[in-house]
């Protein structure tokens, strides 16, 4: 992809809900910011840390917007939960499918992978693990978190969204956070964007990266997933987009 000007990455976000101009991530100038407020954008270059329950929720949640925001040149970590095996056997298995595959999907997104080392379907909330994600975060030092929405039927996609939310709080605020959907009606529960990123052109490679995820039937769920992107393009005016909430106590940063 070629170096977007002002003027069009203008035009590829949509804000709605709030009276925010949406920061630039490589040109500081035009950056607007709400009362009280700081904003990073002045950065040259952001690290971006994604957080999902399982591989594959970042991928399917927003896997548009972090394959602008790699293209842009900006530093993309995907940090899942879990390794996607509901027992100890990915401690014992040289080989993990779902490892191999988050790999696979990283690449195609040119984002790192990371792993919070808890297990599919037994995620814990407590205080030694809000530490032990809070020190995974410090070491990462984000300018911008997105993280799951809180109320999804899924209880990894709960956990991981309390532990980002504990780890922003425990670092003074300071990344801007925003909240993802995936799965909307089986999963995310009641969600009401309040800004857009226009993924119509990395539409492609967010659907590669999902299909990387080969063993969790990416023919059901990017079909499902894509009638959610194609929604939030009817509301925000592109052929696809993806949906976020900013948490409004968050600096206002940067999406592509
Ligand atoms: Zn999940």
């Amino acid at each position: 992809m070629q170096p977007m000007t002002r003027r069009n990455m203008l035009s590829r976000t949509s804000c709605l809900g709030t009276a925010v101009a949406v920061g630039l991530p490589l040109i500081s100038a035009g950056t607007e910011e709400l009362p009280g407020q700081q904003s990073s954008t002045t950065k040259a270059k952001l690290k971006v840390v994604v957080t999902g329950g399982h591989p594959g929720d970042p991928e399917y949640g927003c896997g548009g917007t972090i394959a602008l925001y790699s293209d842009l040149g900006h530093d993309v970590v995907l940090l899942y939960l879990n390794k996607g095996e509901g027992n100890d056997k990915t401690a014992h298995d040289p080989n993990p499918v779902r490892v191999a595959e988050a790999t696979k999907a990283s690449e195609i997104l040119k984002a790192r992978p990371s792993f919070a080392g808890q297990i599919d379907g037994k995620a814990i909330v407590d205080q030694v693990h809000y530490e032990q994600f809070h020190r995974l975060m410090e070491a990462e030092q984000p300018d911008v978190v997105f993280t799951q929405w809180p109320i999804d039927n899924h209880p990894d996609h709960r956990a991981i969204s309390l532990l980002s939310y504990e780890a922003w709080l425990r670092m003074g605020k300071r990344f801007a956070l925003f909240y993802y959907e995936v799965s909307d009606g089986e999963d995310t529960v009641q969600f009401a964007p309040t800004h857009y990123v226009d993924i119509t052109g990395t539409e492609p490679r967010k659907r590669s990266a999902c299909y990387a995820h080969a063993s969790q039937a990416p023919d059901r769920f990017y079909a499902l997933q894509e009638l959610v992107t194609r929604m939030r393009g009817i509301e925000s005016g592109h052929k696809q987009a993806e949906g976020y909430i900013h948490l409004v106590q968050s600096p206002v940063v940067a999406l592509p």
